[in-house]
């Protein structure tokens, strides 16, 4: 292992982490989650750790102490040449946040799209950004010998470093390591994009960038990162089918002993039943009294009645397909002649916002749906339901699952991916079970699963113990970030 400077105990490392989202600064889904913390906990161990990201709208404002470095980057786009500024932020000691600036790019109301639309120049977009990392991954004083990037955004970032490497005389290119954390999403463009990364024709193959005539950003990630991950071990597993590779499952197949499986972690520090400032009330698996209070506030909040003996079935997600929307609508309308409740909390597809509205005029009193992005409203439905609901049709990993147990909150999944690996059901264990598991993607086999629901909430003890088993469980991020160094290291000895 050549180059690794010597920091507090044992060798550390210097990591360069790219993602088009990382939490506190721009957010849309689980990706910023995962890369913000992973950040966090790298450099809390003891390595140097620098984290790319673009300059979106209204980060300046909401960390006013961002500051603009002297640098340029100036580099080819197909036939021009595009400037950006570069602004970083310093959170915590050994931990640098870059972020790429770039008005027409990135100042923009959304990340990825207005209006349901995605933006037409992402290809263009994400390419420039790409370039951007390679080219900090290369002039940074502080020389990152492992460059980690995430989904199609900055999949391209591992095979400009590859080329660079062959090709460019770059001898001591980093190592590169690509986590998958949706293969459903793989940076999809029209041919002539690729012509905006300047590289050789040569990788526009089948076996590489190209797909369908295509360029493909994610296929030359994992044609060509040194390691790959995803983010949970079962879903290592299901990308590997037919049913669950969305067309790659023979390039994952061919790569299979790079491939590894890690959990994400829980920032168990933003999602915490104590002192929170999302939260009216503290509880903790010692006393769940807070809950309550939580529910009832919650009931208010989204207009329904304050009965806190009736059961509450929750949900926070993005309404898209892979969610399980269209066997949760149905399910529901079968179920909501029972005694309970449903809050939601999403944003995404018109379809579904529409067949929500639907429900709730037609259960008045029993429906309570909240659209747009909230995280204050996403902890009190996590905390003040009492089941929550995860019909993925597939899921990598799944957080909100991991943020209910830790709230106390019976989570009800599909067993697929990360669900699969973090839920257990009386059927596996009755003295550990946290939760409640289904295997068929049918409104029936879910409509079964919440009248399951419906009688643990009956008994009570048997509830409190499903709650303390999930309260328990520890899915911290010490864990994962030891596992994604080990594979740093795996990565750094192996020749490139
Ligand atoms: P995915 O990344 O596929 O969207 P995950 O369960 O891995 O699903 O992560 C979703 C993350 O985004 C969680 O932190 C969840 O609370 C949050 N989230 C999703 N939709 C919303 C929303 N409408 N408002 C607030 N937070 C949301």
């Amino acid at each position: 292992m050549s180059g690794s400077g010597q920091l507090g105990g044992g060798l550390k490392l210097r990591v360069l982490l790219a993602s088009s989202e990382v939490h506190p600064y721009s957010k849309t889904g689980g990706l910023a989650d995962m890369t913000g913390a992973l950040g966090r906990a790298l450099a809390r161990a003891g390595h140097q750790v620098g984290v790319v990201k673009p300059l979106f709208r209204g980060v300046r404002e909401r960390f006013p102490e961002l500051r603009r470095m002297d640098w340029r980057f100036d580099l080819p786009l197909g036939d021009r040449r595009v400037d950006a500024a570069l602004w970083v932020h310093e959170p915590e000691p050994r931990l640098t946040v870059y972020f790429i600036g770039h008005d027409g790019y990135f100042d923009r109301t959304g990340l990825y799209n207005e209006n349901g639309r995605d933006y037409a120049d992402n290809g263009e977009r994400f390419i420039f950004f790409s370039k951007c990392v390679v080219h900090l991954a290369r002039y940074l004083p502080w020389r990152p010998e492992v460059v980690h990037v995430h989904d199609w955004q900055t999949a391209l970032v591992a095979l400009m470093v590859q080329h660079e490497r062959r090709a460019g005389g770059w001898m001591d290119a980093p190592r590169t390591c690509l986590t998958i954390h949706n293969l459903a999403y793989q940076g999809y463009f029209p041919a002539w994009t690729y012509g905006l990364t300047n590289l050789p024709w040569t990788y526009f193959h089948p076996d590489c960038a190209e797909a369908y005539g295509q360029l493909n950003c994610l296929k030359a990630g994992i044609a060509t990162a040194d390691r790959l991950t995803t983010v949970s071990p079962r879903y290592a597993r299901e990308i590997l089918t037919e049913e669950f590779g969305e067309g790659l499952a023979w390039l994952l197949r061919r790569r299979q002993g790079q491939l590894r499986g890690i959990l994400n972690g829980v920032d168990y520090e933003e999602w915490n039943t104590e002192n929170n400032p999302h939260l009216p009330a503290s509880y903790s698996v010692r006393d769940l009294r807070g809950k309550t209070v939580v529910k009832a506030g919650l009931l208010r909040e989204l207009g329904l009645p304050e009965e806190v003996d009736v059961p509450l079935f929750g949900m926070v997600t993005r309404l898209a397909e892979q969610k399980g929307l269209d066997i949760l609508l149905p399910a529901l309308h079968e179920m909501l002649a029972a005694r309970m409740r449903f809050v939601l909390l999403g944003s995404g597809e018109a379809r579904y916002v529409e067949a929500l509205e639907g429900l709730r005029a037609r259960y008045p009193g029993k429906v309570g749906v909240r659209f747009g992005f909230d995280v204050g409203l996403a902890h009190r439905i996590e905390a003040g339901s009492d089941f929550y609901l995860m019909p993925s049709r597939f899921e990598p990993c799944g957080l909100n699952q991991m943020y209910s147990l830790r709230y106390g909150t019976v989570p009800i999944v599909r067993a697929v991916g990360g669900l699969d690996d973090t839920v257990v059901d009386a059927r596996e264990s009755v003295e550990r079970a946290n939760g409640i598991k289904f295997h068929e993607y049918s409104a029936g086999a879910l409509a079964h699963a919440i009248r399951k629901a419906l009688v643990l909430y009956e008994h009570p003890a048997l509830l409190h113990r499903y709650r303390v088993n999930g309260m328990r469980m520890d899915f911290g991020w010490g864990r994962t970030a030891g596992e994604y160094e080990a594979v740093y290291r795996e990565a750094l000895a192996a020749p490139p």
